[in-house]
C-alpha cells in the first residue's frame, strides 16, 4: 500500500483502501461487543491463563484469532495490512493480552516458512484455537545473549527413528502452563557453534520432560525451568533441516523482534491512555513535552511498521533490521510507563495497579527477545556494516 517513507521525492500514500476500512469497522464492532468488560486476571497466573484461553477460544470461533492465516487453519487469509488494522483495533478496544503469542506470533511464521505440509496441518489449527499452547525453549543457565552457546543435547536414536533430548532450559515464559515447547538443541557437538543445532517441537508431556514453574518479581508464576532427560522426539518433530536450527531460530527471532510480537497498535493505545491519564490528573504542563513525545514516538513506530510491512508484502524477510525495531519498541514502552509513573506520583505505588503492573513488565522489554545491547551489536555489524572491533 505504501512506499517506504525514506524514498526521497516520491509521495507516500498512507490511506487504507475502502475494503480495508470496512474490515476495520467490522473488527471494531465485533471487539466492542465482545471484549470482556472486566479485566481478566493476569495471563501469567494459572487461573488467569485458563481465563485467557477461554477468550482466545472466542476469538478463534469468530475467526479473529489469526486473521492473516489461511482459512483452513482458522484464519481469514487477510493481508498483512489487514492484520495490522486488526491489531490496532484489538489494542484500541483494550482486549486481553494474547497468551498464545509465542505460538501464533513466534513459532507460526517459522512453521509457515520451514515446516512440512504435515507439520503445518498437525500444529497450526490447535495452536490458533488455544488447544495447544507453545513456549520458547532457547535460553539456558549458561546461554542467554550468546544463544549459540547452548549445551542441551540432541542425540540420534536410529533404532527408534528420532532423537533423545537432554539438558535444561530456563526463563521459559508461561512454560508452567503450556502444552508444547519449541527449542534449540545441540545435535552435532563437533560442528562450529552455529552449525550443529537443530530446532525441535516438543510436547511437554513427553516422558523425560520435567517442568518447574517459578515466580517473577511481580509475584506471577510466569516462568518455568524445563529439564529434559533422554526425552524422545521423532524425526517429524524437527522443524527445518537437521543441524540447521540456527537459520530457523533467526527467522523466529525476526518475527519476535521485528513485527508480529509487538505491533504498533499496542504502543499507540498505551500513548493514548497516557494522554488520558495526564488530562485526568491535572494536565501538568511540566510533563506536556514528555506526553507529546510518547504520542509522536508511537506514531513514528506506526510509520516505520508501514515501511516494514511494505517490505514483507514484497516478499522480503524481517532480516537484521528487526533489531532496530526491537530497540525502538522496548525503549518506547519504558518511556511511556516512566511518564505515567511521574504523572501518578506517589499514587503509582498504591492506586493504579494496571500502570504499575505494565511498568514492571515494560522494564523487561530491553532484556527479552535478545537484550538491547545485543541488538545494538547486530545493528552496528549487520545493518550499518561497522567492523566488529
Ligand atoms: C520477561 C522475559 C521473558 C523471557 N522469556 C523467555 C522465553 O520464553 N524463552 C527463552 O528461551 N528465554 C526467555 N527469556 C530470556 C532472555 O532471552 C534472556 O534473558 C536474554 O537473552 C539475556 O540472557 P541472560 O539473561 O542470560 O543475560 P546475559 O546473556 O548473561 O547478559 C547479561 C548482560 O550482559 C550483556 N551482554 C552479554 N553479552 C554481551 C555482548 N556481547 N555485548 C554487549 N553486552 C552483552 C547483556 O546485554 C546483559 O545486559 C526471557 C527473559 C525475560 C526478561
Amino acid at each position: 500500500m505504501v512506499e517506504s517513507p525514506f524514498t526521497i521525492g516520491r509521495p507516500v500514500d498512507l490511506t487504507f483502501t475502502d475494503a480495508e476500512e470496512a474490515f476495520r469497522a467490522e473488527c471494531r464492532t465485533w471487539l466492542e461487543a465482545n471484549v470482556p468488560t472486566d479485566p481478566l486476571p493476569s495471563g501469567d497466573t494459572r487461573d488467569g491463563f485458563t481465563a485467557h484461553l477461554g477468550w482466545e477460544r472466542t476469538l478463534f470461533d469468530n475467526r479473529y484469532a489469526v486473521v492473516s492465516w489461511p482459512v483452513e487453519y482458522g484464519g481469514r487469509d487477510a493481508s498483512l495490512w489487514e492484520w495490522l488494522i486488526f491489531e490496532e483495533e484489538y489494542y484500541r478496544a483494550g482486549a486481553p493480552q494474547r497468551v498464545t503469542q509465542n505460538g501464533i506470533f513466534l513459532l507460526a511464521p517459522s512453521l509457515f516458512e520451514f515446516g512440512t505440509r504435515e507439520q503445518q496441518d498437525r500444529y497450526l489449527r490447535p495452536m490458533a484455537a488455544g488447544e495447544e499452547t507453545w513456549c520458547q525453549g532457547w535460553s539456558e543457565p549458561d546461554a542467554g545473549s550468546d544463544l549459540a552457546a547452548i549445551q542441551s543435547r540432541a542425540t540420534r536414536d536410529d533404532a527408534a527413528g528420532g532423537w533423545r533430548l537432554s539438558g535444561q532450559k530456563t526463563w521459559t515464559t508461561r512454560g508452567a502452563f503450556c502444552t508444547h515447547l519449541f527449542g534449540l538443541f545441540r545435535s552435532d557437538p563437533g560442528a562450529e557453534r552455529h552449525r550443529g543445532l537443530t530446532y525441535f517441537l516438543v510436547p511437554l508431556d513427553t516422558a523425560g520432560v520435567t517442568v518447574r514453574g517459578f515466580g517473577r518479581l511481580d509475584g506471577d508464576e510466569g516462568f518455568a525451568e524445563v529439564f529434559l532427560d533422554d526425552a524422545f522426539v521423532a524425526d517429524d518433530q524437527v522443524l527445518g533441516d537437521v543441524h540447521h536450527g540456527w537459520t530457523v531460530a533467526m527467522a523466529t527471532a525476526g518475527s519476535e523482534r521485528g513485527l508480529t510480537l509487538r505491533s504498533p497498535g499496542r504502543y499507540r493505545a498505551a500513548a493514548h491512555r497516557l494522554v488520558g491519564l495526564w488530562r485526568e490528573r491535572g494536565a501538568d504542563p511540566r510533563l506536556a513535552d514528555d506526553v507529546t513525545r510518547a504520542v509522536i514516538d508511537a506514531e513514528a513506530y506506526q510509520l516505520q511498521t508501514l515501511a516494514t510491512v511494505t517490505r514483507l508484502a514484497r516478499g522480503d524477510k524481517p532480516g537484521p533490521e528487526a533489531s532496530l525495531t526491537k530497540v525502538f519498541w522496548s525503549e518506547l514502552d519504558v518511556r511511556i510507563h516512566e511518564v505515567a509513573r511521574r504523572i501518578l506520583g506517589p499514587d503509582a505505588e498504591r492506586a493504579d495497579e494496571s500502570w504499575m503492573k505494565s511498568y514492571q513488565f515494560a522494564l523487561s522489554g530491553p532484556i527479552y527477545a535478545g537484550t538491547n545491547e545485543i541488538q545494538r551489536n547486530v545493528i552496528a555489524e549487520r545493518v550499518l556494516g561497522l567492523p566488529r572491533r
